[in-house]
């Protein structure tokens, strides 16, 4: 069957300023970190995208390693273009990373002019793409000059091969330091991805200074801290689930057992709010000005339709907030 995406898909979503850019992405963002590889039903996968896309979710977020197997995530993404959402390509900001280890060897990791330009490019051939609409440096490289990776960057903006730049996992002192590069370059940097939800806020005193200070904005990874502020652990750990799943190494049962008791208090909090627990937790990455998106990842098309609700009651009281950081303190 055609797909044929819903011709109400911009009516609710919400679209944010990417800093000073010209560029709004849908607050709600698709992550194909796990899901989308080679171990995973295709058909998911698809009805996945689909879902997203209906309900006006714009930004899709891929990078060379995600599957399993790496490389799988965004040779499937492509295939699902090929096949039915081709048209809608320029409907969608479609992003891709390189710094994580990829292929052996001295160049098939971190971020030296080599490996970046290599890993673009086979990004670029997995998901039959012509461009990347943003691409990520995945993590700062220590042993190569920020320069170098700026440059490489840059190329590839000149090149047409990506339209803006981004950066990932950067602290705020390496963010301002490539930040000083880019504006020498005149490169398109305008976004960082940083880790961001209840559990993670390291970022809160680091980052967003700069990121205020220099006009970025920032879509925040593992906005649902995978899974766990979530209704998913409430009654056990489902055998379909991320920390029961072999194939994915990130998230262990000790994590669910460790936070258990604060994801109840949590969830009283949203169910008081007539939220889900990952509505609220989205909704509260999105009180920061500075978050334009937050990334979700999805096993299945209905965490999609929840997740997107979040945008019918993002505001919170003091009080709420302030119960919230009790809880998250103890
Ligand atoms: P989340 O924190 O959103 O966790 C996703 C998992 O939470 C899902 O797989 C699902 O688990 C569960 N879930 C999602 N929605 C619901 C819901 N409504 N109800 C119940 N459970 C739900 O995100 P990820 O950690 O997957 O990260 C999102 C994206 O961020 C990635 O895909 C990637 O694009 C990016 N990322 C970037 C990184 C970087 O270094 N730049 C690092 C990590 C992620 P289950 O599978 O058990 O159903």
């Amino acid at each position: 069957m055609v797909y044929l995406a819903n011709d109400k898909r911009y009516d609710t979503m919400v679209y944010n300023r990417v800093g000073a850019s010209g560029l709004k992405v849908s607050a709600i963002a698709l992550g194909l970190w796990n899901n989308f590889g080679s171990v995973d039903p295709l058909a998911t996968q698809k009805a996945i995208l689909h879902q997203a896309f209906d309900l006006g979710i714009t930004y899709f977020d891929l990078a060379n390693n995600y599957g399993p197997v790496p490389g799988s995530a965004e040779e499937n993404f492509g295939r699902i273009m090929a096949d039915d959402m081709k048209p809608y390509r320029d409907e969608m900001v479609i992003a891709s990373k390189a710094g994580y280890y990829m292929w052996p060897g001295p160049y098939g990791d971190w971020g030296s002019r080599k490996s970046i330009i290599a890993s673009a490019n086979q990004s670029l051939q997995r998901t039959g793409l012509d461009y990347f609409d943003i691409f990520y440096t995945h993590r700062p490289d220590p042993d190569t000059p920020v320069e170098e990776t700026a440059e490489a960057l840059d190329q590839l903006v000149r090149e047409g091969k990506a339209l803006y730049i981004g950066i990932s996992n950067y602290s705020g002192a390496q963010t301002k330091a490539i930040a000083a590069i880019f504006k020498e370059l005149k490169t398109p940097f305008i976004i960082h991805q940083p880790r961001y939800n209840m559990f993670d806020r390291h970022i809160e005193q680091d980052l967003f200074p700069v990121l205020r200070a220099e006009k970025k904005a920032a879509v925040s990874f593992s906005s649902l801290a995978q899974g766990l502020l979530t209704d998913r652990y409430l009654h056990g750990i489902p055998k379909d689930s991320r920390a029961a799943k072999s194939t994915i190494p990130f998230l262990h049962e000790y994590q669910v057992e460790k936070t258990l008791s604060t994801v109840k208090q949590l969830n009283a909090i949203a169910a008081n709010r007539g939220q889900s627990l990952a509505q609220m937790a989205l909704a509260w990455n999105l009180r920061e000005p500075e978050i334009a998106s937050v990334l979700i990842g999805a096993s299945r098309p209905s965490q999609v339709v929840d997740n997107v609700q979040a945008l019918d009651h993002l505001a919170f009281t003091a009080d709420e907030l302030h119960q919230i950081d009790t809880i998250l303190a103890e």
